[in-house]
This record gives structure tokens, sequence and C-alpha cells, in this order.
């Protein structure tokens, strides 16, 4: 497979990895603590390109295939997952709707801002009575003169306290559902009746922040329709299709967090070792080590199977669900093990399998829980 990634993509992937052994992954605690990522090193993320890897070149972007775009999150999130989250809206469910359905004025006016990473975009979906089942929202739009009016609530809402735009889904027919009722729009943060509500206290992801996202006779232009007034009802195939490559990527986190802790693992045993203890006595603990990189190999392999078979432009939904329940699942499995093979030091905050057993429980519950996961894949397999 590395032999059809090319040079350039191979220095960029290698300077990905000196910033997060150099620069990130030496303050990850640090960052947690203080529950921020100093703007300096927010700047040398934004230095690499990466808030735009997946946005075409001919708009300001990386034009990454997706399996590039993963091999990058791979990299970046084998240290604290607030680095990826920073981004990672941007590059994913809050951007990629505009790159797959966007008008070519609105891909010109915002792709390349959102690139640069001089702008966040984040993705408005989820309401207090919809999360698991989106189909239920009820934010609406309705039609008024050359704008429509945005009415309603979305919580959880990843990067809204730095985002400048926001994909955000609403009903703009309440009688046709997701069939030809749903809208996806283009807010801008100064787009008057929005505001943000307060930070959510989060049990993980210290450094990233969700927010509610609240609209109240919100204002949005005609035009900022996501395509157009032709795709007026068509926003939820948008959202669904944006949401497919979503839980690819956060198969990448898990993965990345999880060759992180078997890393730490390792060196925990071999210092264990170097202090005296035999084989022999180790013995539980290397069994653990090996099904822990057994499984590391296997979500590997079907992660970038998959990202190579859409880059073939196959439909892979199945394939997604599976990679994301596979991965997120086998990454809290490995934190559990990793906090008792650690001993007393795994549970203590000075160590990062603490934060990364917080952590990786969270990307089982978004982009699709675990059970929506195997709904669709079950889904696939009786129909
Ligand atoms: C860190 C984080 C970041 C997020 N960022 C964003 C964001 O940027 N934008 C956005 O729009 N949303 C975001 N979300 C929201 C996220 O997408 C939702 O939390 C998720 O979809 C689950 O919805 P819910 O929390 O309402 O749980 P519910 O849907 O109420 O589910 C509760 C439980 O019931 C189970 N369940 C629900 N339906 C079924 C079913 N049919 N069959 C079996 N079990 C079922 C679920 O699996 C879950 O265990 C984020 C969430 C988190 C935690």
């Amino acid at each position: 497979m590395e032999n059809n990634l090319s040079d350039a993509f191979k220095t960029l992937h290698s300077k990905l990895r000196d910033l997060v052994q150099n620069t990130l992954d030496p303050i990850s605690l640090q960052v947690e603590k203080e529950n921020k990522i100093p703007e300096d090193v927010v700047d040398k993320i934004r230095a690499l390109g990466l808030f735009g890897m997946p946005i075409p070149k001919e708009y300001g972007g990386l034009g990454l295939s997706t399996l590039e775009e993963i091999l990058l999150i791979e990299e970046i999130t084998k240290t604290n997952a607030c680095y990826r989250s920073r981004i990672g809206t941007s590059n994913g469910i809050g951007s990629m709707g505009i790159v797959y359905d966007g008008t070519e004025k609105q891909k010109k006016q915002y792709l390349s801002t959102i690139a640069s990473g001089k702008w966040t975009a984040a993705f408005a979906l989820t309401e207090p009575n919809a999360g698991s089942d989106a189909a239920s929202i009820t934010t609406s739009a309705v039609l008024d003169g050359d704008h429509w009016m945005l009415n309603g609530s979305k919580i959880f809402i990843t990067n809204a306290d730095t985002a400048h735009v926001f994909t955000t889904v609403a009903v703009t027919d309440e009688t046709k559902g997701t069939r030809g009722g749903v809208t996806s729009f283009v807010v801008e943060k100064n787009m008057p009746g929005l505001s943000i509500g307060p930070a959510d206290l989060k049990m993980g992801f210290k450094g990233s922040f969700t927010h509610e996202v609240i609209f109240k006779d919100c204002r949005v232009p005609k035009e900022n329709v996501i395509g157009g007034m032709p795709m007026v009802g068509q926003g939820f195939k948008t959202a669904m299709r944006v949401l497919d490559k979503g839980r690819l990527t956060i198969g990448a986190c898990a993965l990345g967090a999880s060759e992180k802790m078997l890393a730490i693992c390792i060196d925990h045993i071999k210092q264990k070792m170097a202090a005296g203890k035999s084989k022999k006595q180790l013995q539980a603990a290397q069994f653990t080590l090996a099904d822990m990189a057994t499984r590391i190999f296997a979500a590997r392999q079907m992660l970038y199977h998959s990202c190579q078979l859409k880059d073939q432009g196959e439909n892979v939904t199945d394939k997604a669900s599976m990679v994301k329940v596979f991965c997120t699942e086998m990454a809290s499995w490995i934190a559990d093990c990793a906090v008792d093979m650690l001993e007393e030091d795994g549970c203590l905050t000075c160590n990062q399998i603490e934060m990364f057993l917080r952590d990786v429980r969270l990307y089982r519950i978004y982009e699709g829980t675990s059970e929506i996961q195997r709904t669709i894949i079950s889904r696939d397999l009786l129909k």
C-alpha cells in the first residue's frame, strides 16, 4: 500500500509524525489539565494544511484521498484526542456537505477559507430529541422573501465556540420528512438570530468543546441552501453521505489511540523485565499484549481496505459501520486492559492511559453509536 503513496504525501506524513512526537504529545497532559490547546500549537497544525485535508486543491485544500487522510488522522490521534477534534469538523462533517453538494459559488466562497484554517466549520444535526434518530429533527426553516427563517436548537455541536460556519440540517417540509422535507444550510456565525450556549462539561476530549447552538428567527440568505434552491428538501441525503465518511474517520481515531496505548503498555512491560521480572511472571501481560496487537492489525486492515474501496468509488456504508464499531470497541477494550497492565499507575491522571480511557469512550457515541452501526450492518445483511 505504501508504494501507492506519493513522495509529497510521505513527506507530509513524516512532518506530522515529528509534530506529534516533538510538540503535541509532550504537552498532551498539560493541554488536558488546562483544557486548552495553545494557539501557537494550533498554528503549527494549520501550517501543515491539516484544516483542509480532503478539500480539493482547486479550493485551497490538500485534496487528499480518503486513505491518505485516514493515515494522517491515525498519526495525530496517537496523543490527546482534542488536536484531531480541533481540525476534525472542518475536514469532515462541517465542510464535506459543501464539497459534495455545494454550488460552485459556495465552494469558492467557503472552502478556501476553511482549508486554510482561517475559518472553522462545524456540523449542527443533533437535537435534544433527535440524536441516533436524526430523522426526528424539528429545527425548522421557513422561506420568508429572500431569506430562510430558522428556529430550533442543536446540541453537542463540536467546535461551536471556534466555528465561523455551521452546516445546519433543518426541516423545510414536515409533511415529507426525510424524503424531500429536510434541507442543509450553510449558516454563518454572525447571521442574526444565532447564539451559542455554554460549553458542555464532558468526561473526555479536554481542550475540545461541544455547545448548544440556538436559532431564534435566524435569517439565512436564500442562496445558503447547500446546493442552491434545487437542493431544497434533499439535505438529509447530504448529511448521511457526510456521516459515511465520518465513520471511517472515527475508526482511524480509535486506531491511532489504540496504537499509542499498546506502545505505552509495551514500554511498561519492558521496564518490568529490565527490573528483574521473568517472562514467566509476566505471561498474562504478554498474552494481553499479543491480543492487543492482533486486534490492532485486524482493525488497520479493515480500515485501510474500506478507504481504498471508497476511493475507488464503491459504496462503503456497511463497511464504514463495521470499521467504526470494531475500532472503537477495540480501543475501549485496550484502554481497559491497559489500566490493569499499568497497575497502580493506570488510574493516575499523570498517565496518558487514564486520559485515553475517557476519550476513546466518546468515539463510541458520536457519528452513530455502536447500536446504530449494528443496525446499519444487519439492515444490509437482511435486505
Ligand atoms: C463528543 C461528542 C461530540 C459530538 N459532536 C456533534 C457534532 O459536532 N454535531 C452533531 O450534530 N452532533 C454531535 N454529537 C451528538 C452525537 O451525534 C449524539 O450524541 C449521538 O448521535 C447519539 O445521540 P443521543 O446522545 O441523543 O443518544 P440517543 O440517540 O438518545 O441514544 C441513547 C442510547 O440509546 C441507544 N439507541 C438509540 N436508538 C436506538 C435504536 N434504534 N436501537 C438500539 N439502540 C438505540 C443508543 O445507542 C444509545 O446507547 C456529539 C456527541 C459527542 C458525545
